[in-house]
């Protein structure tokens, strides 16, 4: 007798059947085929820095592996690195000292984010996110059985939303809101009264605030507020923060939220049962880059010098297209454009016909909930970016815009 065995197709499961790959990563990994296919693609899709991490960081980080870093680490992260976390907080904050106990160290600010998602919000919770925003915050409130509720961004301000727009997106189902400035996808930031207005509003509402500040360190017109510098209280306050983008550190995958320390247990716990630590000589080198502070600080400036230079010389070739809509960019390493057309159509398409027609690859809009727009990320050489933007404007007119 012979038996048989019915194979079951695959499907994925409820959890993961309404997830698309993430655009952002995608773009990039389309690009490297085209290139190794022997097209001379632009990549200016990823948000990655192309500087190389500086040699401090990765002596510090060889270093830690010659004197044993090699094993498990407490879940939450190395004490040290901790440490320096909550008293970098503690400096900008107001009230009592933050302690190591409110920091969670996970595998970059993307895990950070997902695990604060994943322990503060659930089934029949609202989270109200400034549109657009970068492609994983959707997901991950999805992936946390809440809703994600978009609120567009006020074009005649950078796209940026105010108190009163989160106000009239809110119901008493509204249980959170996640803040990001300077702002993925759109490079706008927000000004401290601006975002002194959203947290009253949040702290009136009892609403948890999730602020993103991993590009903070990067915003040229002086430094960019942290909630930390204006909030009142800290009770509903998470900020998630990285040495990925300020550090050209993306590799590492070393990310922390800074959170109340009910919220930091329960967050530990849940990467306890997922991921444990983070990689071990990725935290070493995370606290030489926060700890050594003059040569952080000094590669930091030169980074931070190109980027202003970039944005500089985009914002001047831009100026060839005088109706093409876009952000000015106040910070981080994107330019946010509005480049619909009739004839081209929406974001989606621009984007298409720039990456197999001139080799340009950037990331549609329809990522961040706003489908007439593409993102253009300026971490890559200069004369990359700017031949890009050319490259962009040029398309942009040639379908009558
Ligand atoms: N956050 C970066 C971006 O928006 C890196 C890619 C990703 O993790 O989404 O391009």
């Amino acid at each position: 007798m012979t038996e048989t065995t019915t194979l079951r197709a695959f499907a994925p499961s409820a959890n993961v059947s309404f997830l698309k790959e993430s655009a952002t990563i995608a773009v990039s990994a389309r690009a490297r085929a085209l290139k190794a296919q022997g097209r001379k693609v632009i990549d200016l899709g990823a948000g990655e820095p192309d500087f190389d991490t500086p040699e401090f960081i990765k002596r510090a980080a060889e270093r830690a592996i010659d004197a044993g870093a090699t094993k498990y680490t407490a879940t939450e992260g190395i004490m040290p690195l901790r440490e320096v976390i909550a008293a970098r907080a503690s400096a900008r904050w107001h009230g009592d000292r933050i302690t190591a106990s409110e920091v969670v160290v996970s595998n970059g600010s993307k895990q950070s984010l997902f695990n604060a998602c994943f322990t503060l919000f659930g089934e029949g919770d609202e989270v109200l996110i400034p549109t657009p925003s970068w492609t994983s915050y959707y997901e991950m409130v999805a992936l946390s059985k809440a809703k994600p509720v978009s609120v567009i961004g006020d074009p005649q301000n950078g796209l940026k939303v105010t108190a009163a727009f989160l106000d009239a997106a809110s119901t008493p189902r509204t249980a959170g809101v996640m803040l990001n400035s300077p702002c993925n996808p759109t490079g706008a930031v927000y000004s401290e009264s601006e975002l002194r207005e959203i947290l009253e509003l949040a702290d009136e509402r009892d609403w948890w605030v999730l602020s993103d500040e991993i590009y903070r360190r990067i915003s040229y017109g002086g430094t960019a507020a942290s909630v930390l510098d204006l909030s009142s209280r800290r009770d509903r306050l998470i900020v998630i923060d990285g040495v990925a983008k300020a550090y050209a550190m993306t590799g590492w995958r070393i990310g922390w939220t800074i959170a109340p320390r009910a919220v930091s247990a329960a967050m530990g716990a849940l990467q306890s049962h997922t991921t444990s630590n983070a990689a071990a000589p990725s935290q070493h080198a995370a606290l030489e880059a926060l700890t050594n502070v003059g040569e952080a600080e000094k590669a930091i400036s030169v980074m931070v010098a190109e980027f202003h230079a970039r944005r500089d010389a985009i914002v001047n070739e831009m100026a060839a297209a005088p109706r093409l809509e876009f952000v000015y960019p106040e910070g981080a390493f994107y330019l946010y454009a509005n480049v619909a057309t009739p004839k081209g159509g929406d974001g989606t398409a621009f984007a298409a016909a720039l990456l197999e027609q001139h080799e340009v690859a950037i990331v549609p809009g329809a990522a961040f909930f706003t489908p007439d727009w593409v993102r253009l990320s300026y971490a890559a050489p200069r004369e990359q970016v700017i031949t890009g933007v050319q490259r962009l404007v040029q398309l942009y007119q040639s379908f009558g815009g």
